[in-house]
């Protein structure tokens, strides 16, 4: 419950699964933003804030210790910026309206409903407010050392939540329907992805519009303890929902495996996470038992837990119907993750500006 400062390569925990495109953007966009400094006049806010942020971030850390109930989402006061603004009046006018627009948070509901949650981890009518991201917050997507950690969407979700939360301690699920809703409040519903057919293997760009993504609430009779039964074995089990802290251990396990053995790893990282989602089967508890013991289960009940770490009661549901451009073949993807989640280049009006002729 507290390694909270662990974690994986990817900035975004998202199912586990993060593609090597997404790193590779990462790359880009810091390159792209040295070329664009001097064009970024735009959007003073991001500009002015950029020296500050890491400092600014580092003030803010996840509560560590335990806080009293009555304590709890307690509303932040508003973000505030801590830009020293010594400029224009025009500049201060201007940060003067971004602070007061930053402040507007829409009211979201997790999918969760916050039945998983005491209100120490998260808020228990599923209840939050959320606002849009800054530069601010895309400096610190592209802060290597923050996302290197795994720190750093954390950082924008404790930063661009109203209430006091631990980011980490959030289901999966709920920290999944997070980042779609800040991308779309951020950037917009419209992700253009790059898509290969299956069948003809031609690749083609695709619009998928995060708003007509369907979300799945928690149903009326899902509620903790989650206890179960092994269709084969027939032994009983308790088990919980994946948080974002098991995201970061199952990063965490998967890099250790790779230094170890390298490519001869056989990738057991399934097995290690419903290992993390079981509570215990006939009363063993410990995880290498778990393991242990998920290695010698008849494969019924391995595939029976396996449906369960994959597919979550309640959440956004992020399967894609997709029909070839060029031979009409329909398919389903699993919402790709991809560099534009966070950085949709359409958005980047810099390509137009004469004084840009670096970039094409
Ligand atoms: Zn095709």
């Amino acid at each position: 419950m507290t390694d909270l400062n662990k974690g994986g390569d990817s900035p975004i925990q998202f199912k586990g699964k993060t593609p090597p495109q997404f790193f590779q953007a990462l790359k880009e966009l810091k390159q792209e933003k040295k070329d664009s400094d001097v064009t970024v006049g735009k959007d003073p806010y991001a500009d002015l804030k950029e020296a500050e942020v890491p400092e600014a971030a580092q003030a803010a850390p996840p509560p560590a210790a335990p806080v009293k109930k009555s304590q709890q989402y307690v509303p932040k006061a508003p973000h505030q910026t801590k830009a020293r603004v010594t400029g224009s009046n025009q500049l201060e006018e201007l940060i003067a309206d971004l602070v007061e627009r930053g402040v507007a948070y829409d009211e979201i509901t997790l999918p969760s409903k916050g039945v998983f949650y005491d209100g120490t981890d998260g808020p228990t009518n599923g209840v939050l407010h959320i606002r849009s991201m800054t530069g601010e917050e895309e400096q610190i997507l592209s802060t290597p050392r923050y996302v290197k950690k795994g720190t750093a969407i954390n950082m924008i979700f404790q930063r661009c939540i109203k209430e006091t939360i631990k980011a980490d301690a959030l289901l999966t699920g709920d920290r999944t329907y997070l980042l779609i809703w800040l991308r779309g409040i951020s950037y917009g519903h419209e992700y253009e992805v790059e898509i290969k057919c299956p069948e003809c293997d031609k690749k083609f760009s695709h619009s998928i519009n995060l708003s007509e993504l369907l979300v799945n609430y928690c149903p009326a009779d899902f509620e903790p303890p989650l206890t179960d039964v092994l269709p084969k074995s027939g032994y009983k089990f308790t088990w919980q929902l994946p948080r974002g802290m098991d995201e970061n251990k199952v990063q965490d396990y998967r890099d250790r495996r790779l230094k170890e053995y390298g490519d001869a790893a056989t990738d057991d990282s399934l097995l290690y996470r419903m290992s993390l989602m079981l509570i215990e089967i006939e009363g063993v508890k410990d995880k290498t038992e778990l393991m242990f013991l998920l290695k010698k289960l008849p494969i019924q009940d391995v595939s029976y837990l396996r449906s369960m770490a994959l597919d979550p009661p309640f959440g956004v549901d992020t399967k894609c119907q997709i029909t070839c451009a060029s031979c009409y073949h329909d398919f389903e993807v699993d919402l790709p993750l991809e560099a534009g989640f966070f950085f949709p280049r359409h958005k980047r009006k810099k390509e137009e500006t004469p004084s840009n002729s670096g970039n094409t």
